[in-house]
């Protein structure tokens, strides 16, 4: 007897992932993906060209479908699985890069960091706000001359009484300007620590950063802080060490290797649609050989790659998954939905350079993921090492 079938394969799911996902995985992956649909596909090329985002409503409804801050326990955090935030984050990603930012910032570097290392006070005070969307935050590590190798940042706190005065600045903040709080690293006498630091308080300016090229509907920006002072009880309690921020770029970088598959995605979609549609030389450009070659390309970095981050999920949800495996996601699944991106952008010929499709959008938006939360070559030399023992970061 046979054990393969006949049903042809559905182009948009090849392998029959789908069918890995578990009922409520499924369901949040579908609500997900409708909210895109219905709320940011139709505006997003708009704001993209714009250059803003309408920040309070989002926040507002990313709260009321819980994915603030979802896969944390308590507080008012939705409380699911890793997988399940993954999923998340890759059909938000499908809509755009800055919107699935915006909610990795908020959930996986501002109120992770409060949620794992803050004191209680801290937790009761911020997260069920930050939750609902009635409180945004940044998260600011890197610095001008501090990057890949955020440890020789200059930010400085030191004590004053009962009191910390900080003094720094920080550059490529997400949502540095519309935030209502960050999350500030500052080297101290103790080590490396993080302080919650209200955007009203005086000393404290975040201008945004114009002119980007790449995660337009995302706001940027550089955080300045002036003699800011804030009492000892805004200083997370629990970590002194670079270990605090890394630890938050892992849960970042995690949605990330999800997310960058929900933007090869769209782009994919998008170019199989273009393809069978328009006609040259009296016959649809996807009849040509060299065009199926680019559609099977893409098709299948997009099927492995999704198998990649659910593979990726299911070690998290088992509390098995190490930073360097998660470099491998990273790594792997960024590089190849550029590719998609560039990929697809060929296919639509003209129309691929316009943000009438969301393909060009992407592949610009792809530019910052490629860069951000440890660039590629950083998670090169994270496996490099994992695989040679030797460290080659400098
Ligand atoms: C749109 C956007 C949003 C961002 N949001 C945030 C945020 O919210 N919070 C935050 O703190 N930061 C944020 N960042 C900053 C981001 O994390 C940094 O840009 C990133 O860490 C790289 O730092 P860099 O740009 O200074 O590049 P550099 O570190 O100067 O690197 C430049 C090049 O040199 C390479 N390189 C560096 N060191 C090595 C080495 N040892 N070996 C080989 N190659 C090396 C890099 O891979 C890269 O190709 C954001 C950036 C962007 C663009």
């Amino acid at each position: 007897m046979s054990n393969t079938v006949s049903e042809k394969p559905d182009p948009h799911d090849f392998l029959g992932i789908d069918t890995l996902l578990s009922g409520e995985e499924t369901l949040l992956r579908d609500t997900v993906r409708r909210y895109v649909d219905k709320e940011i596909s139709p505006n997003i090329a708009e704001w993209w060209d714009e250059g803003r985002i309408p920040h309070r409503e989002l926040a507002a409804d990313f709260g009321e479908l819980g994915m603030l801050g979802m896969h944390l326990e308590g507080y008012g955090c939705a409380g699911t699985t890793a997988t399940q935030y993954g999923l998340a984050c890759l059909e938000l990603e499908a809509g755009d890069s800055g919107i699935r930012s915006f909610v990795s910032v908020q959930g996986s570097l501002v109120m992770f960091p409060i949620w794992r290392f803050g004191s209680e006070e801290q937790k009761q005070t911020w997260l069920p706000r930050m939750a609902k969307g009635e409180v945004i935050g940044c998260f600011g590590l890197t610095e001008a001359d501090s990057g890949s190798d955020p440890a020789s940042m200059r930010t400085r706190a030191r004590q004053d009484g009962s009191d910390w005065v900080i003094n720094g600045s920080k550059m490529w903040i997400t949502n540095g300007s519309i935030a209502d709080v960050a999350i500030v690293w500052a080297h101290t006498d103790q080590g490396v620590r993080g302080f919650i630091v209200p955007t009203d308080t005086p000393g404290f300016s975040a201008p945004e950063i114009k002119m980007k090229a790449s995660l337009r509907a995302s706001v940027t920006s550089e955080l300045i802080l002036e003699n800011v002072r804030v009492p000892d009880d805004f200083v997370l309690p629990e970590v002194a060490s670079m270990r605090g921020p890394l630890s938050c770029l892992n849960e970042a970088r995690f949605g990330i290797a999800f997310g960058a598959m929900g933007a090869a995605r769209s782009c994919y979609e998008s170019a199989l649609a273009y393809a069978k549609d328009r006609e040259q030389f009296g016959s649809p450009i996807g009849s040509f050989q060299l065009t199926q070659r680019k559609l099977v390309e893409m098709m299948v970095a997009v099927q492995r790659g999704t198998l990649l981050a659910l593979h990726l999920g299911r070690r998290k949800d088992e509390e098995k998954l190490s930073p360097e495996q998660v470099s491998f996601g990273k790594f792997d699944n960024v590089r190849n939905a550029l590719d998609v991106a560039r990929t697809a952008r060929s296919i639509l010929g003209a129309n691929g350079i316009t943000l009438e499709y969301p393909v060009f959008r992407h592949m610009a938006n792809l530019e910052t993921v490629y860069t951000y939360e440890g660039t590629h070559e950083i998670h090169t030399l994270v496996m490099g090492q994992a695989i040679t023992g030797f460290p080659a970061f400098n």
